[in-house]
């Protein structure tokens, strides 16, 4: 049986005519690659304007009853310039009059954002001579607002099984009650991996504008190696720490399915990307180290009492005074009679006295200790569980560097090394920790 390929084009992708003919292209080149996913034209240069960014605006307009006529005009525009570089027959004009006569029904806000992936989708259709599936017929939410993946999976399975291709708009579904919703931004990832996953895809293939994931955040290091392979719950660590590359909510279909996603370029389509899978594949050779990402802006709130851990719940009970707070903790080092919680900095600031004094009165404790300014950094990957010597490299390269750490944290499933360092020392860490961990390899 031949293989099924969902692929889901970004909006740089598919930002104008000339980007769609190369999608075109892609498309054409694999018959395997069936159903296309397309995002709403985003920016073709630094400083324009994403369609979806001019929906959204047209809406507010709309809404304080101003005048909105001029940014709905920008967006026929947007559309028309790719309909005649094209060469398609589209109506635009009918699509933008019939958009503003439901927009004078105060539709909500998700309707009118959801068009800008909706037009894209049917003029792509027409220049590939393929059928258009409208995606708030096949994806659907319930009344809380969480897609019903049962209803949406098979749904889209049973629609697109007599369709040998097909283009679906990214981004959106529909109510019980039939009103558009939109995912939250960026949501067109989201409808790939539900495509992908409803046909049962062998691949999902995500275009967008950089050849895969890289190891380290460019705006750091200079060309930082792109990742070839790495797991789910890697990509996860990375993607907490910030390094962003999908939807979050766009690996939980394909995920539980084993269906992999390919990172790929559409402006360099000969790059092999990267692949995220569930395990790696056997004959390939990785450092033990896949990633480093990190955050700044930190507080680390270090408790200390003696004899504490002869105490059953003070762990519990100073993690409850976070919680009833409202300050969720990032990460949570303990010694013997010290515990340490690690929090955002700007939240904890915001709560401060409160949680200091609670501390105080319900835990008695000897000292506490408040250190600012943390930046934590996460030294990612599957392979340290197998290879030893990876802690005391990354140790020895930081104090070479004369860098101190302030915390070390590890997960309990050896799958990173959490280190705090001084958030004026984050960029230089993350250097030295990808030269020597990542660049050199090992
Ligand atoms: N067009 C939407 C956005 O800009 C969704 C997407 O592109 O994935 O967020």
């Amino acid at each position: 049986m031949s293989k099924v390929i969902t692929v889901k084009f970004g909006g740089t992708s598919l930002a104008d005519a000339e980007q769609i003919k190369k999608v075109a292209e892609i498309v054409k080149s694999n018959p395997e690659r069936r159903y296309l996913v397309a995002s709403a034209p985003g920016k073709r240069f630094k400083d324009d304007i994403k369609v979806t960014d001019l929906l959204y605006s047209c809406y507010s307009e709309f809404a304080k009853g101003d005048e909105f006529s001029g940014t709905l005009a920008k967006i026929k525009e947007r559309y028309a310039s790719i309909i005649s570089d094209l060469g398609v027959d589209f109506d635009i004009s009918s699509e933008i009059n019939g958009i503003e006569y439901e927009l004078k029904k105060y539709p909500p806000v998700d309707y009118l954002a959801s068009r800008g992936e909706y037009l894209n989708s049917k003029i792509i259709a027409d220049f590939l001579g393929w059928p258009f599936v409208d995606a708030a017929e096949i994806i659907f939410f319930n009344e809380n607002g969480f897609l019903d993946e049962a209803k949406t999976f098979m749904t889209t399975a049973e629609k697109l099984k007599s369709l040998q291709n097909a283009v679906i708009p990214g981004f959106y579904g529909s109510m019980p009650d039939g009103s558009i919703k939109t995912f939250s931004r960026g949501g067109s990832d989201v409808t790939g991996s539900i495509v992908a996953r409803s046909v049962n895809a062998d691949m999902y293939e995500n275009w967008t504008d950089v050849s895969g994931m890289l190891s380290a955040d460019p705006r750091i290091v200079e060309n930082p190696k792109v990742i070839e392979y790495i797991t789910y719950t890697e990509l996860r660590e990375l993607s907490y720490m910030g390094a962003s590359v999908l939807h979050e909510d766009a690996v939980f279909p394909v995920r539980k399915a084993g269906i992999p996603i390919n990172i790929r370029n559409t402006n360099s389509p000969s790059d092999n990307g990267t692949v995220i899978s569930a395990s790696l594949p056997k004959d390939i050779k990785r450092s033990a180290v896949t990633g480093i990402a990190g955050r700044k802006g930190f507080t680390s709130i270090r408790v200390e009492k003696s004899q504490m851990n002869g105490q059953t719940g003070f762990g519990a009970r100073l993690l409850y005074i976070f919680s009833r707070n409202g300050i969720p903790f990032e990460h949570c080092p303990t010694g013997i009679d010290t515990l340490s919680v690690v929090v955002n900095g700007s939240l904890f600031d915001s709560k401060r006295e409160d949680i200091l004094r609670e501390i105080k009165n319900e835990l008695l404790p000897d000292f506490i200790t408040i250190e600012k300014n943390l930046a934590v950094i996460a030294v990612v990957g599957e392979g340290m569980v197998s290879v030893c010597g990876v802690a005391a490299k990354i140790f020895k390269s930081l104090a070479e560097a004369g860098i101190n750490i302030r915390m070390i944290d590890q997960g309990s499933d050896e799958l990173n090394i959490i280190i705090g360092v001084d958030d004026s020392d984050y960029e230089k860490s993350i250097n030295v920790l990808y030269n020597s961990m990542i660049k050199d390899g090992r």
